[in-house]
């Protein structure tokens, strides 16, 4: 008898070999966003294709690191952009901005709540469809962006990965201002959990204004670590009104009846 690997799947009711799995997760119900989500109550796939990144932190080009006044984006110079493709999407998605959220305690500065574990902060890669000619044109449909979220973990120990932001969290410090920096910015995403690493993935919106739902989202269920001294120099960023910014955040939203997330174990691709 043949030996054949039962690959469950609470979410495919009925087996349709012509929908991907990334097709499945494009036609799900959009919530706002963020959530407060329980991984018990997700379903697990594990048939995605490897999420991959490229060009993020290797492609000798500079950044801009801005404090636009509510936090501390990172842009690219140059037209040359990082892609992200695989996961739950379809086609590839082009790197925008990344940019961080935070509050003034070690728990409440992320957006996502994952088994209502909260951590200190939380950065955010934006990605736009390539099959749209702009992030703007992009925001206008339901597969417009891609968000990849990591929740960011206060340590004692500095993480001498994030070095490279840190130094240029000092020289941002006033609304406005901006700094020139270069890729190795963007260093301390470059690990293994990038392809090995479980996520949680979902159809919702932006977090800010004007709350648009055009985001597959993707947030990492291993928290990065962050030094509390560097994450000082991240809440020490300043406001128009030439206070630190305390807290921008947005609340969890609620589940919009019919709505999931999928948890995707990630399987090491063989290349
Ligand atoms: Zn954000």
């Amino acid at each position: 008898m043949e030996n054949r690997i039962v690959n469950f799947n609470p979410m495919r009711v009925k087996p349709n070999k012509t929908v991907t799995d990334a097709e499945q997760i494009s036609r799900l119900r959009p919530s706002q966003s963020p959530l407060a989500i329980s991984l018990s109550r997700c379903p697990q796939w594990s048939s995605l294709d490897t999420l991959q990144f490229k060009g993020y932190w290797d492609n000798e080009v500079n950044g801009i690191l801005l404090n636009n006044g509510s936090t501390a984006y990172f842009t690219f110079e140059s037209e040359v952009r990082p892609i992200l493709r695989g996961g739950p999407l379809i086609g590839e998605y082009v790197f925008e901005q990344m940019h961080f959220h935070w509050s003034v305690d070690d728990f409440s500065g992320c957006e996502h709540l994952l088994d209502g574990q909260g951590y200190a902060a939380e950065c955010h890669f934006v990605h736009y469809n390539s099959k749209y000619e702009s992030m703007e044109a992009a925001v206008g449909h339901p597969d417009g962006l891609a968000v990849v979220g990591f929740l960011l973990e206060a340590v004692d120990v500095p993480n001498p990965r994030f070095d490279r932001l840190v130094e240029g969290f000092e020289r941002i410090k006033k609304s406005e201002h901006s700094v020139r920096v270069t890729s190795e910015s963007l260093s301390w995403m470059d690990s293994d959990d990038l392809q090995e690493g479980n996520y949680v993935t979902y159809k919702g919106s932006l977090t800010t204004p004007p709350y648009t739902e055009c985001v597959t989202w993707i947030i990492y269920e291993k928290p990065v670590h962050i030094g509390t001294e560097q994450l000082g120099l991240l809440r020490q960023l300043e406001g128009p009104d030439s206070i630190p910014i305390e807290r921008n955040v947005r609340p969890t939203q609620r589940h919009p009846p019919g709505h999931s997330v999928i948890y995707v174990k990630q399987v090491k691709s063989k290349l």
